[in-house]
């Protein structure tokens, strides 16, 4: 399939921040074949009038839980340690595989109408979110959430079928899947089981997906526990060995930073979670400083209450630069780059996030038409602070369209919004009997 898009800015995200200005776009296959000149010999299959759009690589979504779209309104107002005990983790003891696929489709909706091409999921029943992903054309990096607390007390299976998953999903859906481990979080998971999955996870050669050093709590207890910090914990567990995606690491050392450093771990940051459940925000200033791989998420739509990622690019300087006194923080298009080359790269998709010839096809287009946009002193600074994940027109992965003129091509949105309403009230009302019992 080749598609040519006419007449439309092109905002490269490349070393130099190139801004093409009116320009045209050869897509060829899964890769961009060209900007500007339309190549000797190129014949579309499509042609896309791209005057009023600005083309950007796709957004990445360095951590998230899809399928808590579920739980969506049902845990809030709440501090994160009552957030996950009394509402969360009791919701999901009554989950089903149907409603992890419905609301891993509900949210595959939502991500692709905000630009989002591909997601770093940490969850249950993950072969059914490897489904949505198939189906829906998106890209993901994939993990079957463990608690290390015994196989039979899992959601839906131990860590042998976790790697089992991992193993049957790797590189599936056209190339589109990645999958790795994911034990929940050093202060979950036993330092046994922290090592058991570190080794499986040398031996299978899988990336790690781990939350990180979420609360001064934590670490406190680590200290008190294992004598480390929760990073310097997971470093001798072995778990940052090879590639490895911590989620939040809020609250660090020095020393912990520079082992995020020297050990490669990608920083998935969620900042409108950590302002929803009172986290803190910690100060990327250091990590970033350090030369980590920073990279931005939604969380779950149980703390995050929705997946745009649009959202969290004007969320994550405005934060930092209110957390840490420095208008500078996180400045000119470096948002951007997080939730775009440095997702992809975390996620093992280092052939996109830049749109230049040869890399992959994973675009949007937004409409740069309404008032929002204007006037255009700083395109960047517009699409950072003022472009909505509304303003999506367009999306392409791998050269495929997800999305056109605002409509979804590979997902029936009204069948998926009508199953996952209806199976997240069922679930609900099966959850505040669970409650009642919970709270005795
Ligand atoms: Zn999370």
């Amino acid at each position: 399939m080749n598609t040519l898009i006419t007449d439309l800015d092109v905002l490269t995200l490349d070393d130099a921040g190139t801004l093409h200005a009116r320009t045209t776009l050869c897509l060829e296959g899964k890769v961009i074949r060209a900007i500007g000149e339309v190549p000797p010999g190129f014949v579309p299959d499509e042609t896309i009038d791209g005057a009023g759009h600005l083309a950007v690589p796709g957004f990445y979504n360095a951590h998230c839980h899809s399928p808590m779209t579920f739980e969506r309104g049902w845990a809030e107002d709440l501090p994160l340690d009552r957030w996950f005990n009394e509402r969360i983790w009791v919701a999901e003891s009554a989950l089903t595989p149907d409603d992890v696929e419905w609301g891993a489709a509900l949210a595959a909706c939502e991500m692709i109408r905000s630009g989002c091409v591909g997601f770093n999921d940490h969850y249950f029943y993950m072969d059914r979110v490897a489904g949505v992903v198939e189906r829906s054309g998106m890209k993901a990096a994939l993990t079957w959430c463990q608690f290390g607390i015994g196989a039979d007390k899992e959601v839906g299976t131990g860590l042998a079928g976790a790697v089992a998953f991992a193993e049957a999903w790797q590189g599936k859906a056209d190339g589109r899947l990645r999958t790795v481990l994911g034990p929940h979080s050093p202060y979950v998971c036993p330092p046994a089981f922290l090592r058991e999955v570190a080794a499986l996870a040398r031996e299978k050669r899988l990336p790690i997906h781990i939350h990180l050093a979420e609360s001064p709590g934590q670490v406190a207890n680590s200290r008190r526990d294992h004598g480390l910090t929760p990073t310097a914990h997971l470093e001798a567990c072995g778990l940052f060995e090879g590639p490895a995606v911590a989620a939040h690491a809020l609250y660090l050392t020095d020393e912990d930073v520079a082992i995020l450093a020297r050990r490669g771990v990608s920083v998935a940051h969620c900042p409108i979670t950590y302002m929803k459940l009172a986290m803190g925000v910690g100060d990327l200033r250091p990590l970033l400083r350090a030369g980590v791989n920073v990279c931005l998420g939604t969380d779950g739509p149980g703390s995050n209450s929705d997946m745009d990622m649009k959202e969290v690019i004007r969320f994550a300087p405005l934060l930092q630069k209110f957390a840490t006194n420095d208008a500078e923080a996180l400045a000119g298009d470096l948002p951007l780059r997080m939730a775009t080359r440095h997702g992809a790269r975390a996620l093992g998709f280092p052939e996109a996030g830049v749109l230049a010839p040869g890399r992959a096809a994973d675009l949007v287009l937004l409409r740069t038409d309404g008032p929002h946009w204007f006037p255009r002193h700083d395109l960047v600074a517009n699409l950072v602070h003022c472009g909505k994940g509304g303003d999506v027109a367009y999306v392409f992965v791998d050269g495929r369209m997800l999305l056109r003129k605002g409509e979804l091509l590979t997902l029936d949105e009204e069948r998926i919004r009508w199953e996952a309403d209806r199976r997240a009230r069922a679930m609900v009302a099966k959850n505040l009997s669970i409650v009642r019992e919970y709270k005795g």
